[in-house]
């Protein structure tokens, strides 16, 4: 599968797959798992079924959480003669999905490694929100028993990017419950059914949402999108604020353009108008030193 002017070198393919709708596989995706000389699936029977689906008749070999360790030997070997292929269930392999562990030790071996883009619930989810998009942090699942989930919200309360978390449908309403109390009153949407026929986006605070869920509790597979933290209020100091300031700076003899540009950001100044301040306290405190001649 190397292009002519490559040394041809096995690779191991990363190759996401559909989370629900089977059009959602790419032509590149569907081309690697037709030409690799073996593919390793989570589940070799899921993975049947999508491939009866595109008539490819690759052989297949299990890789999942359980022999993931026990197995590696058996896919180097494989991938000694030739190309494999990693597939999860569903969307892409190494996403809370066995791949991490072969990836590294692939990468160790020196064996080329290429990852297909495709279907991912967290990001189908986080787009498909309308939360903020620019920054934002993949928590996967977060734990289980209750005092533990909460610890777990507690530690990334003050986050402001966008938070993404998979959750069964069996602990949803506890987590949002776990979220309003943790987090706060914030925005989440929680996408369920991703792509298949039951999809379904629902928006709302995280106690209007969980009521909901209470009403009709939800069955199949969810990605909660919490907003992030707000950012914290700043308060503007007024003028003799930053002039005390300022003359503390000066008593423990932090340089003014230090002073400035620190005072300003806790202030909620600009960073000129504060070391203009400076500048004349200074003269007042000093008849004037080298920060003089210090610029903004
Ligand atoms: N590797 C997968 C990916 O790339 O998204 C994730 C695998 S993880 C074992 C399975 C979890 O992903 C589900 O419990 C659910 O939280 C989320 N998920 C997978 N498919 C989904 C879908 N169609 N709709 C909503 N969430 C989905």
């Amino acid at each position: 599968m190397s292009d002519w002017f490559d040394v041809p070198m096995p690779t191991l393919y990363i190759v996401p797959t559909p989370i629900g709708n089977l059009e959602d596989i790419t032509l590149r995706a569907l081309r690697t798992l037709r030409e690799v000389t073996l593919i390793a699936a989570e589940d070799t029977r899921t993975t049947r079924t999508l491939l009866q689906h595109y008539s490819i008749e690759t052989p297949l070999t299990s890789y999942h959480e359980h022999n993931k360790l026990a197995k590696l030997d058996a896919i180097f070997a494989a991938l000694a003669s030739g190309d494999v292929a990693l597939v999860s269930d569903a969307g892409t392999p190494g996403i809370s999905d066995p791949g991490a562990e072969l990836i590294a030790a692939a990468i160790e071996r020196g064996v080329r490694v290429e990852a297909l883009p495709g279907p991912n619930a967290a990001i189908t989810a986080l787009v498909g929100s309308g939360l903020p998009t620019d920054g934002f942090v993949f928590l996967g699942f977060p734990p289980k028993k209750s005092k533990a989930r909460r610890d777990f919200l507690a530690e990334i309360a003050d986050e402001q990017r966008t938070l993404i978390m998979y959750e069964s449908p069996h602990r949803l309403t506890e987590t949002l419950a776990a979220i309003a109390d943790t987090l706060g009153e914030r925005q989440v949407c929680v996408a369920r059914e991703l792509t298949k026929l039951y999809e379904e986006l629902r928006r709302g605070s995280a106690s209007e949402v969980r009521a909901h869920y209470n009403q009709q509790p939800p069955r199949g597979e969810i990605v909660i999108v919490v907003a992030g933290a707000a950012p914290p209020e700043i308060v503007v100091w007024d003028e003799a604020a930053v002039r005390a300031a300022l003359r503390a700076a000066f008593a423990a003899n932090e340089p003014l353009n230090a002073a400035a540009k620190r005072i300003a950001r806790e202030a909620g100044w600009d960073r000129r108008a504060v070391y203009a301040l400076g500048v004349d306290e200074k003269v007042d405190v000093e008849a004037c030193d080298d920060h003089c001649a210090d610029s903004p």
